[in-house]
């Protein structure tokens, strides 16, 4: 999504602009929780670019390098702007409690109140286990309890593993920015406590030009690693370096730049690193690299120690003789489990043999479960999201049906011992909605087919197979998943047997987007786009998102959260704070 990429930090830049021009900026911003131990950049702007000794900064009224036992430094008119910049890069508090940080320049005062939080107390889990559903929302739950489970007389033929939780809460996603939320900053909040803005990560969005350079917030992954010594995996069924993944060991304030976040993956060295992707691993000369350098990645990689596969039968084959991994399964994203497993669409013919979630987890656990000192795993399904921007229920549907059969996987795995917290959540929300079900014994248009209310017959996919899968999708009464935000494009109410739908093409006018003739078949319903002009594909919406959890710590969630709790409940239940007398 270039174009709205392109919008947002339009957005992003003016507001900042708006903002500098009318007081100090401290970062981290107000409200903010700070894990007592965990690094952080203090960073504050003082617009009009006054000198040093024209300013004052103070934490609880103190000086703030006294307290962060670290040397400030100012940097006056920062990268030719106009502002100068205070600094204590990679900051510490050591005792928890409210700070209140002011900054004084040209008669006015900035405040801001941060909460430092210590973990004393917090219920012990020896593993964390994160599964995200990206953009998984409502409607994908329902969906998938719908064709894995089946409904008959409104009720349920079981539960999906990601319901059958004890605890549960919902979640706002909202960022620093903006209402509306991407990837980036949404799971930046989970990974490191701290929100952050659209395409951003491990960072708060300050006036820097560098992306490299915004002031820094240590990820969860970085904290374990150097706090505890323990493992850490990151698995996705996306490129690895798409934002999710990326947000667990990179800080930066563009989300694109994938040969910086590899870098990133290298310096945190994360255990085990599966994923798509593999194109920004391999040195410029090699066919297919995306990288502008001649570094070759897998061989660094493979030069500290990892094992590097690029095949399922290579996983299940090499599963616990390494002490670490590295899999890149596809050059782009692994196929969907639609695809992958009936339909063979995609780029199934041209990698046969890529692994399913279960497969990836089933190792990660294995081989990260040999740390005593225990574990942190992100596990993401990622393409719910980008098969829900394609307006592709189907497969966003059998992508979650997939991440729940990942989540069994944990759950058994955490069943024979009761130290570990398993959390599955979605990082943002889609706007979509089950309206009713579309039936061909009706003839007519999709939208005469469609039954609400009464007439909204109970679907008749065929019981799901032993893999929570129903093994067919086109069926004669099928559900009416319907988008909410959408370009132009055809409606047919019917599946994409020949592959993820384009909706939108480029229209005569540059810049625009128009139905894709190709859906505009008889019958199909032509609808016109409620979206900007500039966006050919259906957006993220700022709906709260539901979080089920398990395992010690999983009762610190309830009601409604921000996501940065997220965060605070997975280092409070490993106890990660370093202890204190008070
Ligand atoms: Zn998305």
């Amino acid at each position: 999504m270039p174009r709205m990429r392109a919008i947002c930090l339009g957005i992003v830049l003016s507001s900042a602009a708006a903002t500098g021009a009318a007081a100090q900026t401290i970062y981290p911003l107000d409200r903010a929780e700070i894990l007592q131990g965990a690094r952080f950049d203090f960073k504050v702007e003082f617009p009009g670019a006054p000198v040093a000794a024209s300013v004052k900064v103070t934490i609880n009224g103190e000086d703030p390098a006294k307290l962060l036992g670290k040397a400030s430094s100012f940097v006056e008119k920062e990268d030719g702007g106009d502002y100068s910049a205070y600094w204590i890069r990679q900051a510490v508090i050591t005792r928890p409690g409210t700070y209140t940080v002011e900054a004084t320049a040209d008669g006015k005062t900035a405040r801001v109140a941060w909460e430092v939080f210590n973990t004393n107390g917090g219920t012990k889990a020896k593993n964390v286990i994160l599964f995200i559903g990206d953009g998984m929302s409502m409607a994908h739950r329902t969906a998938a309890r719908v064709l894995s489970k089946g409904l008959a007389a409104g009720r349920y033929g079981g539960e999906l593993a990601i319901d059958d939780m004890p605890h549960m809460a919902l979640v706002s996603t909202s960022g620093t920015d903006s209402i509306v939320t991407d990837s980036a900053n949404s799971m930046s909040a989970y990974a490191t406590g701290h929100k952050s803005c659209v395409n951003a990560m491990g960072i708060y969005c300050a006036r820097n030009q560098n992306n490299l350079q915004h002031p820094h917030v240590e990820t969860i992954s970085e904290l374990v690693k150097r706090l505890r010594g323990m493992s850490v995996g990151v698995v996705t069924n996306t490129e690895i370096e798409d934002a999710t993944p990326a947000a667990m060991v990179a800080h930066t304030r563009r989300r694109a730049d994938y040969n910086d976040i590899v870098k990133m993956f290298f310096e945190v060295q994360p255990d085990v690193i599966m994923g798509g992707g593999s194109p920004n691993f391999w040195p410029k000369s090699a066919e297919g690299s995306k990288r502008n350098d001649e570094e070759n990645f897998v061989k660094k990689f493979e030069e500290v120690g990892y094992a590097f596969v690029k095949t399922r039968t290579e996983l299940l084959a090499d599963k616990g003789n390494h002490g670490k991994l590295l899999g890149l399964f596809n050059t782009g994203n692994i196929d969907g489990a639609l695809d992958r497993l009936f339909l063979k669409k995609g780029t199934v013919a041209k990698f046969p043999d890529q692994p399913d979630l279960t497969d990836q987890v089933r190792v990660a656990i294995d081989m990260l479960s040999k740390n005593d000192k225990g574990f942190v795993l992100m596990v993401e399904s990622g393409r719910i999201d980008k098969y829900s921007h394609s307006l592709d229920w189907e497969r966003a549907v059998y992508d979650t049906i997939m991440l729940d059969n990942a989540v069994k996987v944990a759950k058994d795995f955490a069943a024979t011992r009761n130290d570990t917290l398993i959390i599955v959540v979605a990082d943002h929300a889609h706007a979509v909605s089950i309206v009713g079900t579309y039936d061909d014994e009706i003839n007519g248009t999709a939208r005469q087919r469609l039954g609400t209310y009464a007439e909204s017959k109970f679907p008749n996919y065929p019981a799901a197979n032993g893999n929570g899968y129903p093994d067919k999708v086109d069926v004669s009464r099928r559900l009416a998943f319907v988008f909410g935000s959408y370009p132009d494009y055809c409606d047919t109410g019917r599946p994409y047997l020949d592959g993820e739908p384009v909706p939108a093409v480029p229209g005569t006018e540059k810049g625009t987007y128009v139905a894709n003739e190709q859906y505009c078949v008889p019958g199909a319903i032509r609808r016109t786009g409620n979206l900007p002009f500039g966006l050919n594909q259906g957006v993220h919406s700022a709906d709260d998102v539901v979080l089920t959890a398990t395992g010690p710590g999983a009762e610190l969630f309830r009601g409604r959260i921000d996501n940065t709790r997220v965060f605070r409940v997975m280092t409070t239940a490993l106890g990660l704070a370093p202890q204190t007398s008070q």
